[in-house]
């Protein structure tokens, strides 16, 4: 069953004053002290409209710290209570979403290893029928889209309206700077399926070190995401959970300041009409593109009704070897990114081997 997803603007459940919605706080309470603390520095810097904090942490491997559980509630009482900043917590079952509304927790997330799991989902979505506040999900552990959207799909069956995407990047396997693979397309591709779905950039889980939050920050940012939840911690490097990823108050405040926030729509006329040009010639170009595609493709055919009525093989290795050098060859001449040209002829080439035993399968059948 696929239900239609009926999505909040971000702006009815907080406000932004228009700006892009900015999360910050630390990967876990940890004692009183350092959640309120933490709280008080982040709201000083006046830019910041949640604060978030990890009460239960869903860890891979048993042994490293779990979050302080329901003890550390009412110490997000206390930090609400001196900031007047709304808090966001992860919640993983039934149970701790009880014990988070309890306590006045205000909005609440879906864990990247909770995710994953449609059992785990739907009793969180069950457990959210009839209760109005705003949830996001955190992207799955792995690339896989259909897990992602399947939440939001429960969710939306559940009748939550307010809800968000938090993309935190993918563990693909492959080696990486990053400690999870940001697959930009992947959120991309997300909102091209759910276009109200805000969705908010998470750089701290993506990156895994401090050195990398601003380049993603702003990759976010050029993205046009709706906002960005990053881990902030007072002593980042004592953190208890991902210390080597969090950042002081202080120098998330400056990494904030550096963030070029790019508008979408410009009013400057000389702008727009560049763009519509702009897109003009773009539109005409790929027109060209698709066009050639097509000439290709019936040259491809007349070649492959020689090869049949002259009982020539269909594919020929070092044809194929030499189209890919002299291809690759001549985009690396024009600038192009080196698997670019690779990839598309790879495609080209199936759809070519499929076009040409379709070809040779269907005069086979004539005779
Ligand atoms: C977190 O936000 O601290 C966390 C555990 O993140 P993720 O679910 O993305 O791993
Ligand atoms: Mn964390």
């Amino acid at each position: 069953m696929k239900v239609e997803l009926t999505v909040e603007p971000l702006g009815s459940w907080i406000d932004t004053n228009g700006k892009p919605l900015i999360i910050a706080g630390p990967c876990s309470a940890e004692t009183e002290d350092q959640l309120v603390e933490t709280a008080r520095q982040l709201k000083e810097l006046n830019a910041v409209h949640v604060i978030r904090a990890g009460v239960w942490k869903p860890r891979t491997r048993p042994g490293s710290f779990e979050g302080m559980g329901e003890a550390a509630l009412p110490w997000i009482q206390r930090a609400k209570a001196e900031t007047g900043l709304p808090f966001a917590v992860e919640v993983a079952t039934p149970e701790h979403i009880e014990l988070a509304l309890k306590y006045g927790v205000d909005i609440l997330w879906v864990g990247a290893r909770t995710t994953v799991n449609p059992f785990n989902v739907q009793e969180i979505a069950d457990a959210l029928r009839g209760v109005d506040v705003p949830v996001l999900v955190k992207n799955p552990v792995n690339p896989d889209l259909a897990l992602w959207v399947g939440a939001f799909e429960r969710l939306a069956g559940a009748g939550i309206s307010k809800l968000g995407a938090i993309h935190r990047g993918f563990a693909t396997g492959e080696a990486s700077k990053y400690r999870n693979v940001p697959m930009w397309q992947m959120a991309i591709e997300l909102k091209s399926i759910f276009p109200q779905l805000p969705l908010i950039g998470d750089p701290s889980h993506m990156a895994g070190k401090r050195a990398y939050l601003n380049e993603l920050a702003q990759m976010a940012m050029d993205l046009n995401y709706d906002g960005l939840i990053v881990e902030s911690h007072i002593d980042p490097d004592k953190a208890w959970s991902d210390a080597a990823q969090q950042l002081t108050p202080a120098a998330f405040g400056d990494m904030l300041d550096h963030l070029q926030i790019r508008q979408v729509e410009s009013q400057n006329l000389e702008f727009q009409s560049f763009m519509e040009q702009s897109r003009r010639n773009i539109d005409n170009v790929d027109r060209q593109i698709v066009e050639m595609l097509g000439a290709r493709m019936a040259l491809v055919e007349r070649l492959a009704e020689y090869k049949r009525d002259n009982n020539v093989t269909l594919f020929q290795p070092d044809r194929w070897k030499e189209i890919l050098k002299t291809r690759t060859e001549l985009g690396k001449k024009l600038n192009l990114y080196p698997e670019l040209v690779e990839e598309i002829y790879k495609i080209i080439h199936m759809e070519s081997i499929r076009k040409q035993t379709e070809i040779i399968h269907s005069a086979t059948q004539d005779v």
